[in-house]
């Protein structure tokens, strides 16, 4: 039977669905509309969409199904240019703590062109199954038609744990996995823990912030399997390698169905900006809307290779188009955590803080004595960052010049 059908009886051709099909999967046909099973993912869209209620869904791939059947740890390894990427080594540290409580199989689904080393590589990191589609029709960052192979092997292998990273492209992949499986997925998880339920099961508890980073919500997917979460990039400790004792092994899914990627990526631009590897720097640092003019991110750069950071932002400055996105700190930018994170011109927003309050310690200049800044800023100095940041590059690149910081302040905190 159809998962999801058109009753003709019913359908007046208004074409309504047609417009809100967001993968072009419906056509008219004397004036009744027609749904490609080949390309629809049972979004349910056009079933919303549809003023005659002309459209049913069967909205049941694991609804009903003994819950008990599931089981194991899986994750996505997500790969670029023939490499891991490196929270794929965080949420491997995660799946193994979870285990510690789970005693199950840890998996990790890898799809893509040419990326069968990456099996052992997985495998050298502690996971037991490498469940992988390797082929020349994968094209990279083709995350609809990695999102449907995906789906298709969980719903083959049925883990009750499904984890990916908070990346871009973790962040559209997932989503599109959980929707079509109709189980819950938490985004950006800063904490994972087996807690037992009511009824003895044993559940996955996600933990974010939320509301701006002012609370931590913890969410769990008792009635849906398997519980899928994204986990943000360094906030977990990343696997250690095993030993060779430990044997894993490759399960290819070679006759998956690989659709066409309804993406056209027309070219591929590698970001140009210095320093962007944030989340790895000891040292960043970062640029506000107190810089007052692009070309005054000199001044900022010049201090971050004094220190031997790397340059970080807020957003104001990346959305008045001074620096690139990449360097954008904060909730809808990176999360860091550098052992220095120097905050220039930068007031402090809560969503700035949220990417950057676990700093260990972390320096402020600014003008304002009462800018939000101070009050997570270890040492603070207040002043005109163009007149202080000069002085400290100065003292730092080796002249003996004696800090002058006019009508600045040093704020006690
Ligand atoms: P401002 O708030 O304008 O602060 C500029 C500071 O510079 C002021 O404190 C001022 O006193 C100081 N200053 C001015 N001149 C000088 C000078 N000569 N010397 C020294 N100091 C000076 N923001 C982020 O940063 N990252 C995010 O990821 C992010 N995500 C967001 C998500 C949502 C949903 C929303 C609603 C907002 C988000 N924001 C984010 C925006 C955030 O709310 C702030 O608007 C932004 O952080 C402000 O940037 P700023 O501190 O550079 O600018």
């Amino acid at each position: 039977m159809d998962p999801i059908k058109v009753k003709l009886d019913d359908c007046t051709g208004c074409t309504i669905c047609v417009k809100s099909c967001p993968y072009t999967s419906i056509t008219m046909k004397n004036h009744k509309a027609v749904i490609d099973l080949n390309t629809c993912v049972l979004c349910g869209v056009c079933v919303d969409a549809c003023p005659f209620d002309a459209i049913t869904i069967q909205r049941t791939r694991f609804k009903g199904q003994d819950i008990s059947l599931f089981s194991g740890i899986s994750l996505f390894a997500e790969n670029h240019d023939s490499k891991l990427e490196p929270v794929v080594l965080e949420i491997i540290g995660a799946a193994r703590e979870l285990n510690k409580d789970l005693n199950t199989t840890i998996s990790a689904v890898l799809i893509g062109n040419g990326v069968e080393h990456l099996a052992e590589e997985l495998i050298s990191y502690g996971v037991d199954e490498v469940w992988m589609v390797d082929s020349p029709e994968i094209g990279d960052f083709e995350e609809d038609v990695e999102a449907k192979l995906v789906e298709d092997i969980i719903l083959k292998k049925k883990p009750e744990i499904f984890l990916g990273g908070g990346t871009i492209i973790g962040r559209s992949l997932l989503p599109r996995v959980a929707a079509n499986l109709l189980t819950g997925l938490t985004a950006d998880c800063t904490e994972l823990h087996v807690v037992t339920g009511e009824d003895g099961t044993k559940l996955l508890s996600q933990t974010r912030p939320a509301f701006g980073g002012n609370i931590m919500a913890t969410i769990m997917c008792d009635k849906h399997r398997p519980q899928m979460a994204t986990v943000r990039h360094k906030v977990m400790e990343e696997a250690e390698k095993v030993g060779k004792n430990h044997k894993g092994r490759v399960v290819k899914f070679d006759n998956l169905f690989i659709p066409k990627s309804k993406l056209k990526i027309l070219d591929f631009i590698k970001g140009e900006g210095k320093h962007v590897n944030l989340q790895d720097a000891d040292i960043i640092v970062s640029g506000g809307r107190g810089i007052q003019d692009p070309k005054n991110f000199a001044l900022i750069e010049e201090l971050a290779e004094a220190v031997g950071g790397a340059l970080g932002a807020s957003r104001a400055a990346v959305d008045a188009g001074w620096i690139d996105y990449p360097h954008q700190v904060g909730q809808t930018g990176k999360t860091v955590n550098p052992v220095v994170y120097i905050a220039c011109g930068i007031s402090g927003a809560i969503q700035h803080l949220a990417g950057m309050k676990s700093s260990d310690v972390i320096i402020a200049i600014n003008n304002d004595i009462n800018a939000p800044i101070f009050d997570v800023a270890h040492y603070g100095i207040v002043g005109d960052l163009f007149e202080v940041i000069p002085e400290i590059i100065k003292q730092l690149t080796g002249n003996p010049v004696k800090l002058n910081l006019k009508e600045s302040e040093v704020k006690n905190i």
